[in-house]
């Protein structure tokens, strides 16, 4: 039974009103949660089900408070909040309870630190569905994600009969710096997974073409080093002190010096330095934020280890502790042929689409890799593609919006996806 783009669109304007930032996304996994209930027909995971905390990554507990705060004041439905144990995002699963394949969908749910623009010719201004959340904005589409996530679950209600094998439906959360996909993994909810499938709407590509096989994604870490010395009189005084800022300065060269790697490209850059207090003090804390991208997984790996030699390194000769934190990480993956041959297919067999497109060099980072690449490791396969939509400005930008037309075109991929793997 297809689908109609007005549901779509109400639940796309709607999670456009209120978007949340990484690890924040109550009110949206809640709303996300209710309508899942209201289907009957899954299970629905969060908290420690879904969320290994050893691997989460660049959470910061005063933008969690807040947000649940205003999660609160937006009318959440609370009675989620226990079974969310503070982490935001959740995983539908669907059992037909006959053999078959397992499949996994991902879809990120969290927006960026834009405040949406106030131009009247701006559709989300002239239809009434701009951010109510200001610094807060859906500027890169992942009101699309959530929708065709939430448009398949629907599919899959009404198709329940028809279907074998299992289907994982992943809101994942915090996206944005890389930093939710790699505690989902880690938790082993998509590890049965036989298929795996993601994707990001417009980007590169217009309204009716669809790109199945993005390449290069870089493997990335987002590496925060802080230095702890101690403070003393500059003048009267140094010998006591330990110099936190010198430590940083003399690990930043470091760093920017590191050996490359012989197999591929690899990338490093120190983007923020932070230190000191007073012009006549020892500075006593530093703190540089930096990250590192490969070509693959191993070249990015072998970046990681140096930082963090150079960080212990760094302390030891200056005689300052030190911490270091992974805050985001994404890794590089290879589509599989059985799954780039299905979705262009599927997609070819869609009135609105006209051209698939194989060969893009992405050249970013996105963490469903992380997802992709842990799902490939257990034997299944993977796929991340490109859903084209027009856009009236870049992703990132207050003037974002895109095409809803293509909101069907998602779901209609999606759910021809699980026909083939699961009918
Ligand atoms: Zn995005």
């Amino acid at each position: 039974m297809n689908l109609d783009l007005s549901q779509l669109t109400h639940w796309r304007r709607e999670f456009h009103r209120f978007p949340e930032i990484g690890w924040s996304e109550f009110w949206t996994t809640a709303r996300i949660a209710d309508y899942l209930e209201s289907l009957g027909c899954f299970e629905i995971l969060m908290g420690k089900q879904i969320i290994n905390p050893d691997f989460v990554r660049g959470r910061k507990q005063a933008v969690v408070d807040n947000g649940l705060v205003k999660a609160k004041a937006y009318g959440m439905n609370e009675k989620w909040l226990d079974k969310m144990e503070g982490y935001t995002g959740c995983v539908a699963v669907f059992d037909s309870g006959k053999p078959g394949k397992t499949v996994a969908l991902r879809f990120d749910i969290d927006c960026v630190n834009v405040t949406e623009t106030r131009i009247p010719t701006h559709i989300p201004n002239t239809e009434g569905f701009a951010s109510i959340n200001d610094g807060f904005m859906h500027a890169c589409g992942h009101d699309a994600h959530i929708t065709i996530g939430l448009g398949t679950a629907l599919w899959i209600a009404r198709n329940k009969d028809k279907l074998s094998g299992k289907v994982k439906i992943v809101f994942q959360p915090a996206e944005e710096g890389v930093r939710g996909a790699a505690a989902i993994a880690a938790s082993g909810v998509i590890d049965d997974a036989d298929y795996f499938a993601g994707s990001h709407i417009s980007f590169c590509a217009n309204s009716g073409t669809v790109i199945s096989n993005p390449k290069n994604f870089l493997s990335t870490s987002k590496i925060d080093i802080r230095y702890h010395g101690k403070p003393a009189h500059a003048g009267a005084a140094p010998h006591l002190g330990r110099n936190a800022l010198l430590a940083a300065a003399h690990a930043v060269t470091q760093l920017q010096g590191i050996a490359r790697h012989g197999e591929g490209m690899s990338r490093i850059n120190v983007g923020v330095l932070k230190a000191g207090e007073g012009r006549n003090v020892i500075p006593a804390e530093a703190e540089l934020q930096l990250e590192v991208r490969g070509e693959n997984k191993t070249i990015n790996e072998y970046m990681t280890e140096q930082v963090m030699q150079i960080a212990k390194g760094i302390s030891v000769s200056f005689d300052v502790s030190y911490e270091t934190e992974v805050v985001g990480e994404a890794v590089d993956m290879n589509n599989d042929e059985e799954l780039v041959q299905l979705v262009e297919e599927i997609a070819l067999q869609q009135p609105q689409i006209h051209s698939v497109n194989a060969d893009y060099a992405f050249n970013a980072s996105e963490d469903a890799t992380v997802l992709g690449r842990r799902v490939q490791e257990h034997g299944g396969k993977a796929i991340y593609f490109i859903l084209g939509a027009d856009r009236s400005a870049g992703h990132h930008e207050a003037e974002f919006d895109f095409d809803e037309t293509q909101l069907l075109t998602g779901v209609n991929i999606y759910s021809g996806l699980l026909q083939r793997l699961l009918e």
